[in-house]
């Protein structure tokens, strides 16, 4: 059977063939244990480690020590979420999150709340899954430790307006964290423009390799470590380094830094092609995200009148995702979808649409043709 035209570039991509090329040296030439100082195996892993870390900060802002390698973003909001909160002295502290984050940010503020280490408030977002800066500023309190707000939504593709919201945490010494996940790679991404204390991203969200992402923080933001071991990473990140994966991680960034902007239009005019073909011809189509404020690649529809299970288990053809199941693991429709005001029967029929480098004009119209056809189907019955 032919493989489905992929169009799940949100939920990871293929690794770029240059940044396998990249990693082939630190896998077998350069193999040694960058913690080892006493030899050059160890001073030639270290170097590749510490120019990955100098891309970074060259790429993204920021100071090359600033810059904490994990396993990932679930890994970097976790330890930002409860190295922040861990590192207060303070009895309370309050939280700030928004109803649309990613798992990764909800569930461990949603733990820290429930374990009685902070008060949480969740911020609803308006239709197009958006924050109101006012909001933040109303929910801020004497005690408030941390607001985390991600910058460009998985789901929707929609983008808060951070920089808002960093002026008025900064107003008040409350420090921000934002999930850039999605952002990083497809939109220009830069700490300082955005006034973030910390920031989270993951390779395989661009064409790097799965399990490797980072934080960064700001030089003086305290934060209390997850793993305690050999002290790596300044203390605050204990493990060996994974030099090959923080290379492709390097690689991966340059490479979608170089070509971002021309990249970025290509995309949206297939995203835009894609929308007008599916949402013009088809009744009972709905738009969800933000018309102007969103990502490149994103469309997530809503189809009003058919059954979500349904419609996709009749795309067999598309790897898509859907406002439901997000995780194979759990079902229940879209928290996000939910949050922007569709109903869970709305949720479960929507569909998220999210292109990536490989994706042709072709492979679009192949989609809308396929998408088209299965309504027909469905209405029919
Ligand atoms: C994919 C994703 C994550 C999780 O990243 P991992 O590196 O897979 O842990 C977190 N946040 C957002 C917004 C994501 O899209």
């Amino acid at each position: 059977m032919a493989m489905p035209i992929y169009m799940d570039y949100n939920a990871t991509t293929p690794v770029d063939p240059r940044v396998v090329e990249a990693m082939r040296p630190a896998f077998e030439e350069h193999f040694g244990n960058p913690a080892s100082r006493t030899h050059p195996y160890g001073w030639a892993a270290a170097r590749l480690v510490e120019k990955a870390r100098a891309s970074l900060a060259s790429l993204l802002g920021g100071n090359p020590d600033e810059f904490i390698f994990t396993a990932g973003a679930t890994e970097a909001n976790n330890l930002a979420i409860k190295g922040v909160v861990w590192g207060r002295t303070g009895k309370t502290c309050h939280v700030i999150t928004c109803a649309t984050e990613h798992k990764a940010v909800l569930d461990p503020c949603r733990r820290l709340a429930r374990d009685g280490e902070v008060e949480l408030t969740i911020l609803p977002v308006d239709r197009c899954g958006r924050i109101d800066p006012q909001q933040v500023h109303k929910a801020l309190r004497p005690d408030t430790a941390l607001v985390s707000l991600m910058l460009a939504n998985n789901e929707t593709g929609t983008l808060h307006p951070l920089p808002e919201v960093a002026q008025i945490c900064r107003q008040r010494g409350v420090l921000l964290h934002t999930d850039a996940t999605q952002a990083v790679g497809k939109i220009p991404v830069n700490v300082h423009e955005l006034g973030v204390d910390l920031l989270s991203l993951s390779a395989h969200k661009f064409y790097g390799p799965k399990g490797i992402g980072a934080l960064w923080r700001r030089r003086g933001v305290p934060l209390v470590p997850l793993l305690d071991g050999g002290g790596h990473e300044q203390g605050l990140r204990s493990g060996t380094l994974a030099v090959p994966l923080i290379v492709g991680l390097q690689r991966a960034l340059e490479l979608c830094c170089s070509d971002l902007e021309c990249e970025g239009s290509r995309l949206a005019a297939l995203r835009d092609e894609l929308r007008r073909l599916l949402l013009n011809s088809i009744p009972g189509v709905e738009e969800n995200g933000d018309p102007q404020h969103r990502l490149p690649n994103t469309l997530n529809l809503t189809f009003r009148d058919v059954e979500g299970n349904a419609l996709l288990a009749s795309l067999p053809a598309l790897a898509i995702s859907s406002g439901s199941a997000c995780t194979s693991a759990d079902p229940a429709p879209s928290h996000v979808l939910l949050a922007m005001g569709r109903t869970s029967r709305e949720a479960q029929a929507s569909l998220r649409f999210s292109l990536g480098r490989p994706t042709t004009a072709a492979e679009v119209e192949k989609a809308a043709e396929l998408v088209r056809a299965a309504l027909a189907r469905l209405h029919r019955r």
